[in-house]
């Protein structure tokens, strides 16, 4: 199929249980990034929703509680089950709304059933301790309790990933939730949403509203019903709901930009670094917090890894999702296409040169090729804003404390890259990173039942491994006479 022989499903708002749909709300248009088409509406979310999902939230949490967490982990992996049995109904709809490859959505379907899975079976590992006390001072327990109803918040680049995990992650631990996916791409999250509740989740439990962004978090991280505030998303957004949260004295789970350096030394083989940096800055249109971004590359191979990986990115495909032959989709939205020229321009007059790519087409989609810019200064745009599509920059570099410390000066901590054939460097090297998640000889960060997050502005938390389920419950000291 192409893209405009739409399918795509109606959206509706789970409220308490209860489904509203866009003919009874005002909406906004959800457009198709490779046509500018609108595909659907999404209904948004009147105060009158807002305060009733908290009120589901509030009144589901005591028996969500105290739900056994094998009842609870058996409706993940229901959901989970769920999830696969719809999968492509699922991507079909995500590649619509996000554009992303039509195989690479339903990855992205399969990837989120199996990390519920993960976390459904972590949660009845939510162990305490009981502490061995002198004398008739009689029993001390440290048990562990959900923190109580969630407010989180997810962006469009992994619409049904993002919201899978945070969810999963939350429910897992016993906490009920509020949680506001983006409104460019709410079918994937309402199929989250559908699996959940057609897997046997209460009423209540879990609400879904699409509406104000900044309305619906004002409402829900103030009130005295949220216990935990969970976002991924912009540095900008993260830090203004981290305030928000402040002011009401509440926890934060923050997973936000990246800026990812590549440490390419003098030992690889060149054409194979090429070749795996091709597949990691296509995927997803470079629309990860984990996408590599700055290529610092040894002096020695840096002319031979630019001519190559060049060479590699011209040729790649960009495309509707739906063409088979497409290996790289638009950008997800206007914002992104509107945000790329300035980071080329802005490096072409600090005298980069314009390897591939370089100059996008919005007439039918938002669409920008993958682009190399090479010996890019460090004081360019490109070097310290997260560009969040498909641009790399490289840099040259002779000396591993030199790189090391450019690799490092940003404030963002989220993913790093080295390659390397010398042993002792390969373990090194992630010792030295001031980041959350360093992969060597590879790229890609995260797997399925692993932590997943990031250090300084970056934020802080995980989204995944047993540390996301973590994030989620609270220790209670009980002492017994
Ligand atoms: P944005 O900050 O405008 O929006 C990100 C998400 O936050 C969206 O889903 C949006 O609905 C939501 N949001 C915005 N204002 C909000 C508010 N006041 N309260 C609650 N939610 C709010 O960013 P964008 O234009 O959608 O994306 C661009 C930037 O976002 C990128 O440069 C990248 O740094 C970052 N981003 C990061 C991730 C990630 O995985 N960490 C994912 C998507 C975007």
């Amino acid at each position: 199929m192409t893209s405009t022989e739409s399918g795509y499903p109606d959206i509706e708002l789970l409220v308490d249980g209860r489904r509203i749909g866009a003919a009874t709300r005002e909406t906004a248009a959800v457009e198709n990034p490779a046509t500018r088409e609108v595909i659907g509406r999404v209904p948004l979310a009147t105060a009158d929703d807002i305060a009733d999902a908290l009120a589901g939230a509030g009144r589901a949490a005591e028996a969500w509680r105290d739900t056994s967490p094998h009842h609870r982990a058996a409706i993940l992996m229901r959901a989970a089950q769920l999830l696969r049995d719809r999968r492509e109904p699922i991507a079909r709809a995500m590649t619509l709304e996000n554009g992303k490859p039509y195989g690479d959505s339903l990855g992205e379907v399969d990837y989120t059933a199996d990390i519920i899975d993960s976390l459904a079976t972590e949660a009845p590992r939510a162990y305490g301790v009981v502490l061995p006390t002198a004398g008739d001072e009689g029993r001390t327990l440290v048990v562990t309790e959900p923190v109580g109803p969630v407010a989180a918040f997810t962006p469009w680049n992994y619409p049904l990933t993002v919201p899978g995990r945070k969810v999963a992650a939350a429910l897992a631990a016993g906490c009920t939730v509020v949680i506001k996916p983006a409104e460019e791409t709410p079918a994937s999250a309402v199929a989250l949403a559908d699996a959940l509740v057609d897997a046997g989740l209460p009423d209540g439990v879990l609400s879904m509203l699409f509406g104000d962004p900044a309305q619906i978090s004002e409402t829900l991280i103030a009130s005295p019903v949220i216990r935990k505030v969970s976002f991924t998303g912009s540095i900008g957004v993260g830090k203004h709901l981290a305030r928000l949260a402040g002011d009401a004295a509440k926890p934060v789970m923050l997973e936000l930009g990246g800026h990812a350096p590549v440490l390419v030394f003098d030992d690889v083989d060149v054409d194979e670094v090429a070749r795996q940096a091709l597949g990691a800055k296509l995927h997803n249109t470079g629309q990860s917090c984990g996408s590599p971004v700055r290529f610092y590359v040894h002096q020695a191979v840096h002319a031979q890894f630019v001519a190559r990986f060049g060479e590699l990115l011209a040729a790649a495909r960009t495309g509707d999702g739906f063409d088979e032959t497409t290996e790289m989709g638009p950008l997800a939205n206007s914002r992104r296409f509107d945000a790329m020229a300035p980071f080329v321009q802005d490096a072409v007059e600090r005298g980069a040169t314009v390897v591939a790519g370089g100059a996008g087409d919005d007439s039918v989609g938002y669409y920008w090729p993958a682009t190399l810019l090479a010996d890019v200064p460090d004081d360019a745009l490109v070097m310290h804003d997260e560009p969040f599509g498909p641009i790399a920059a490289t840099s040259v570099f002779t000396d591993e404390d030199e790189v090391v410390a450019r690799a490092n000066a940003l404030p963002y901590g989220l993913a790093a890259y080295v390659f390397t054939k010398d042993a002792d460097r390969a373990l090194r090297l992630p010792r030295r990173l001031d980041v959350g998640m360093v992969s060597v000889n590879r790229f890609g960060v995260g797997a399925r039942d692993t932590f997943f997050g990031g250090r300084k502005e970056s934020g802080f938390g995980s989204e995944g491994g047993p540390e996301a389920v973590h994030e989620y419950l609270v220790k209670k000291l009980i002492s017994q006479g």
